[in-house]
């Protein structure tokens, strides 16, 4: 179902309006994590006048730890609520386990992380709502694992896949992890779905974000997930990735000087 070589056309995914693929580019941007409502409706108008077009935050949060905080959870998904209320943003955020399905019925895009990219019980349910899906690269996968994991999430009826690159562990430790430029142009061979990249998470370095994010608009990506926060020295998740809304916003004006030579339509 996410062969190419059955479909050929480029996948356009609708997420709550907005549309991801094809000739289309995407801004996504937030905070790693949902903290206040004042944070999250803050942040969200912000990168809304820069240019974003779904809004992300973390109101489950995968930690290494379990002694780190853990979101918001259900209070974090009602501030997201909120802030598609208030911005008219769609809005993107993770779900972590089978049992919380019901509580994204409002979730434009559900994002499956990194680190369940293989629980294919949880891809099967998310499948099942039939909402478009987000699912980000696991840190040790293979590029065809991925599609195959996409193909789960699709063999349940859905059909809005969209793929996220996200950084792979190798052996360089500078970085938090090492972003597969090239798993991008690969991607468009053998997938007809849209692929954006997560800059953010791939470097774990807030100055290497804006070359990340312009490489891959090069590598011809669709769109870009972008950590963004008002104060990151003081953030309660992932503060050394995420950038401030000034720094998104040179970084959304630079890439919508690229997107015509790279057969996308302007963002601004
Ligand atoms: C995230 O996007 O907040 C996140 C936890 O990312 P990943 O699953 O790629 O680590
Ligand atoms: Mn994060």
């Amino acid at each position: 179902m996410a062969n190419r070589k059955f479909h050929p056309e480029d996948t356009v995914v609708n997420v709550g309006g907005e549309l991801v693929g094809g000739e289309h580019f995407t801004l996504i941007a937030g905070p790693c994590s949902v903290e206040s409502e004042k944070q999250i409706i803050g942040i969200a108008k912000e990168v809304k006048a820069s240019g974003a077009r779904i809004l992300r935050g973390g109101a489950f949060k995968p930690r290494t730890s379990p002694y780190s905080f853990q979101g918001l959870r259900e209070s974090g998904l009602d501030l997201l609520f909120k802030a598609k209320e208030e911005t008219g943003l769609p809005i993107v955020t993770e779900i972590m386990s089978v049992r919380h399905i019901d509580l994204f019925d409002k979730v434009d895009l559900i994002q499956i992380g990194a680190r369940d990219m293989q629980n294919y019980e949880l891809l099967k349910e998310v499948g099942k709502t039939k909402k478009p899906v987000l699912l980000k690269r696991g840190f040790a996968n293979t590029i065809e694992e991925w599609l195959m994991s996409a193909e789960y999430i699709m063999s349940e009826g859905c059909k809005d896949v969209i793929l996220c690159e996200r950084g792979i562990r190798t052996f360089e430790p500078y970085t938090r992890n090492t972003l597969d430029l090239s798993a991008i142009p690969v991607l468009k061979e053998l997938t007809h779905l849209p692929v954006v990249v997560d800059p953010s998470h791939a470097s774990g370095l807030s100055r290497l974000v804006k070359p990340l994010s312009l490489a891959s608009v090069g590598a011809s990506a669709d769109g870009l997930m972008i950590e963004v926060h008002n104060d990151p020295p003081h953030a309660l998740c992932d503060g050394a990735q995420s950038i401030r809304p000034e720094q998104f916003d040179d970084i959304a004006k630079c890439v919508n000087v690229m997107l015509p030579i790279c057969n996308k339509k302007r963002i601004i």
